[in-house]
Formats: C-alpha cells, structure tokens, sequence
C-alpha cells in the first residue's frame, strides 16, 4: 500500500479545490479502508464547497460523497466487511446506533451522525476511511461506475418518493431532472407510478422522456402548475429536486387535494406556502433527507435489476473544478462520475 494518495481539498468555502497528496488514512477499530475506484459529483458538493447551509463543512475537507470501490483493509471488530469485498460509502458515514431515531430505523436523523465529504473526509481521493456498520454493499452485477451515483442520488430520491406516498397507478410530478431527477423518473416508473417530468431545460427534459417520463414540462416557458391540474387534474404527489426556490411553491400548486409534498433538493433560504390551499386542500408537505441502509439494499436492487439506469459520463479527478462549475452552470446532462482507475 502507498503511503500517499492524491485527493482533491477544500481549504475556503467558495475556492477550487487544489489536487494534493494526502497521508494514506490508517484504519481504526469497526473501520474499512476503501480503494476508491468511482465517485459520483453530487449538487451537495457544491453547496458544501460554498458554504452554502447553516451547518458547514469541517476543513480542510475531501468532498464526496458518492464513492464506491473495494475494501483493501479491515479494522480490528469488523465482521460483516472482508478485504475484496465492493462497497460504498455514503453520506452517512456514521450514527450512534442507540438513540430513538437509531432505534427506529430513521438513522438519518441520529443527531449523531457523521456525514461523507461534510463532517468527515469523502471519496474525491485515491482512498477513504469507510465505518463497516455504514457501507453499501455493490451488487456484482453492477459496475463502480454504475454504482457510484446510487450512493446519495439514487437513495435519495428512492426513500423521498416513499415519502410522498403516491401509489401504482397515481402521478407524481418530479420538479428539477438532474442528477436525482433522472433517476427519480426511473424509480418512479419502476414502483408503478406515472411520471410528471418538470425542468427549465429542454435537454433536461429531452433525458426525462428517453428514460420514461409520460409528460414533460418546461416551467420557464410554459405555465407548469396550469398544466398539471388541466391534463392530469393535479398530482398525488410532487418531488421536488430542483435547486430553485422557485420551485417549492411550485411544486405545492401542482398538487390534488390529499397531496404530498416532499423537499429534496436544497438550494438555501424558504420558501412562501399559501395557508388557505395547504389547509382546505389537506396537503402534506415533508422533508427527506438521503434515505436508511435499508433503503440503500433497496434503490442498489433495483440497479442490479436494470430497471433504473444512471446517465453518466466520466471524468478524472484533475477536472474537479471544471466538472463542479459545469454542475453550477446546469450543463451537466445526469451525473458526472469521477473514475479514479
Ligand atoms: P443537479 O444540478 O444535477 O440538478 C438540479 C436540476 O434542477 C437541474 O436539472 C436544473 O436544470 C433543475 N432546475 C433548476 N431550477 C429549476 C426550476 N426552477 N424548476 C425545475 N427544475 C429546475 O443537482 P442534483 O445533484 O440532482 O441535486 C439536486 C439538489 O438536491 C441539490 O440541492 C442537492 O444538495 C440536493 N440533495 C438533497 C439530498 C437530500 O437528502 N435531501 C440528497 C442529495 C442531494
Ligand atoms: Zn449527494
Ligand atoms: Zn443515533
């Protein structure tokens, strides 16, 4: 094993990330070491990269949180991880595994959780540290590259259309069709939904219909909400992925009565809700953040199984910061997966 690695880090919130060699971490207790082969760039990224949410990110910091590759050493306890084995390591690296939430299967919301390329250094390096009771385990069906953006975007927008709640046979409208988005539709239409599919890009919109949306909106030219409730009387549930404030409102007029609401994306600040419509029309409007181990097994299944597909191209790691602007500027068409082979 080297005893250096390149990693990509962040010194100052808003700066370019600057290619170093870093120390090679060295495995503690209940801990893998992963070489990482694949890295998917998530949005959080960036906001991470700006300092965007009240929480920030601790620096110096090595982002990412979308990284797959294979176990190449194994703390002293480990039991359920051997070396060899493939894994990822998601943007819950940790939780305390003893509090009510803990308890209860929403280890997402563990106060104590530690978080991938946030609170602890992520996969944008040649190697990262991984807690073996937090990793997901890749298919051998599926490739690291494949695998890679199921980590945060597939998961993500897997549990959040659990949370809306919407049935075989009912609408869910996705708002925002980027990383999460294109993979939305495509879980949507594997758990017998039908499909909404709403950007402010019609390249955007154009991946939408060649994955399986039934209708396809552009809401900066076309009056979005009117045209939810004419042609399919509103939605049973919206989920929202644009990084837009704008689109929150939106996505909340869009639904039929009884409606579910549930806010993934995270652009920063509120948003306004009408009291009257939200009220009289029983709406429920939600957060969902990432989604549970479970939840993971779950969205990497339905990988494997080929029904949802990521769209992707790759880069290296030295195009960091050109790969991260492209993301800001909305060019990047599905994921942008770092391979680091
Ligand atoms: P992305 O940049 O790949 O996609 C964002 C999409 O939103 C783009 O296609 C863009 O064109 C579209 N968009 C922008 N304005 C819009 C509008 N007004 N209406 C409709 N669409 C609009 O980003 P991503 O990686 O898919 O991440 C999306 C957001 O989700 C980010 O804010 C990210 O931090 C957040 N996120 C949240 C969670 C969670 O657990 N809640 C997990 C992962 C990512
Ligand atoms: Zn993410
Ligand atoms: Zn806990």
């Amino acid at each position: 094993m080297p005893s250096t690695m390149k990693a990509a880090v962040l010194h100052a919130y808003g700066q370019p990330l600057q290619i170093e060699q870093l120390p090679v971490p060295v495995v503690g207790p209940g801990q893998l070491l992963v070489k990482v082969a694949a890295c998917g760039v998530c949005h959080t990224d960036l906001h991470a990269i700006d300092g965007d949410w009240p929480v920030k990110a601790t620096l110096p910091l090595v982002p990412g949180h979308e990284g797959v590759g294979t176990v190449v050493a194994v703390g002293a306890g480990v039991t359920n991880i051997r070396e060899g084995d493939r894994v990822g390591v998601p943007w819950l690296y940790s939780a305390c595994g003893h509090c009510e939430y803990c308890y209860t299967g929403w280890e997402t919301l563990c106060h104590s959780q530690q978080n991938t390329g946030y609170s602890v250094q992520g996969s944008y390096a040649d190697y990262v540290l991984a807690d073996a009771n937090y990793v997901g385990k890749i298919p051998d069906s599926l490739s690291f590259l494949d695998a890679a953006p199921i980590l945060c975007a597939g998961v993500t927008v897997y549990k959040g259309l659990k949370e809306t709640e919407v049935r075989p046979g009912e609408w869910v409208v996705i708002s925002g069709i980027g990383g999460l988005g294109h993979l939305a539709v495509q879980y949507a239409k594997a758990m017998g939904m039908h499909v909404v599919a709403v950007d402010i890009s019609d390249d955007k919109l154009q991946l939408a219909k060649a994955v399986g949306a039934d209708l396809v909106i552009n809401a900066a030219e076309e009056d979005a909400v009117a045209i939810v409730h004419d042609q399919i009387d509103g939605a049973q549930g919206v989920l929202v992925t644009a990084v837009s404030r704008s689109a929150f409102a939106q996505g909340v007029a869009m639904l039929r009565r009884h409606g579910t609401l549930a806010l993934v994306g995270l652009p920063p600040g509120d948003f306004d809700l009408n009291i009257f419509d939200v009220t009289l029309n029983r709406k429920t409007i939600r957060g969902s953040i990432v989604g549970t181990r479970q939840d993971l097994v779950e969205s990497m299944a339905l990988a494997a199984e080929g029904k949802v597909k990521v769209h992707y191209h790759t880069e290296r790691l030295e195009a960091i910061n050109k790969v991260l602007n492209d993301l800001k500027a909305g060019r990047v068409d599905g994921r942008i997966v770092l391979d680091m082979q």
